[in-house]
């Protein structure tokens, strides 16, 4: 089991409301003839904080790129905060803006400082006065703990630093939801912690988080639910303690044999 989780973590904010911030409904995908999403039914409510986990190629990247739409589904259902992925633009342009992404190579523009990578959707997307948008991105900055590292460029940085930026880069859009894939998997051992510190903060505020991670660790701490993909299909959820300590599936329990 992951050691990088070494505090308490306070759940007193991570109630889970009523609410639905993400309904997919009987999704599949597929990628020419390749069917990589089979019915994917999946409620995600307002606060919730959901570890998705399984092995490589069970489309955990492909689900999570779907609920913003840099996938498109093929059949069924996805709607996010009321409203409804389909071609129509404006719809795309609303969900995109109320979800934030973070992938697992940081995806930051090189050839711009930390504040610039931080203000740039801001002002360009929201219309964002420039400097209300660069005291925002400070706060945030301040919030991932890199404020020194704002005016120089992400080669400058090391890698945990990047992503720390990916994060605090997201949150000046204020999403109301923060997609994670594997945001950890690329960073060296003492790097890690970093990135899920900041992580666990988001969740000790309420965030709505769907993580793609196997930082285990990371799941029993703070993750409400764990969902376990095989092959394009959801095949087991559960809240974490039961999910880790009576998985039901073989495939599951395989999973679990080889990664824990
Ligand atoms: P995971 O994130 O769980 O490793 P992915 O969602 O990345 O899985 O991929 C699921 C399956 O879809 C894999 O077999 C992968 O090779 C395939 N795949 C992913 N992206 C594409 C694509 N753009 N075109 C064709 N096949 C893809
Ligand atoms: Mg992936």
């Amino acid at each position: 089991m992951s050691e990088t989780i070494t505090r308490p973590i306070d759940r007193s904010h991570m109630l889970v409301s009523d609410e639905i911030a993400i309904d997919i409904r009987n999704m599949n995908k597929w990628y020419g003839t390749f069917h990589v999403l089979r019915d994917i039914d999946l409620t995600v409510h307002r606060g919730e904080r959901i570890v998705i986990a399984g092995p490589s190629g069970s489309g955990k990247s492909t689900l999570i790129r779907c609920i913003n739409r840099l996938e498109e589904h093929q059949a069924g259902h996805i709607v996010v905060d009321g409203i409804e992925l389909t071609n129509d633009i404006k719809n795309i342009d609303k969900v995109r803006s109320e979800v934030g992404m973070v992938f697992q190579h940081f995806n930051l523009f090189p050839h711009l400082t930390v504040l610039e990578n931080c203000t740039l959707a801001p002002i360009w997307v929201r219309k964002v006065p420039r400097r209300q948008a660069e005291e925002t991105a400070m706060r945030f900055l301040e919030k991932v703990k890199i404020p020194e590292q704002a005016h120089k460029y992400p080669g400058q940085l090391s890698g945990g630093q990047q992503q720390r930026v990916a994060i605090a880069r997201s949150l000046c859009m204020q999403p109301k939801i923060m997609l994670f894939d594997e945001p950890t998997s690329a960073l060296d051992p003492e790097m890690i912690k970093e990135v899920l510190d900041t992580m666990i903060e988001l969740a000790e505020e309420g965030m709505t988080m769907l993580c793609v991670t196997h930082e285990m660790g990371f799941a029993q701490a703070v993750a409400n639910r764990v969902i376990f993909m095989d092959q394009g299909q959801i095949v087991e959820q559960n809240e974490p303690r039961e999910f880790f300590n009576n998985p039901k599936s073989e495939r599951t329990k395989l999973f679990l044999s080889q990664i824990l």
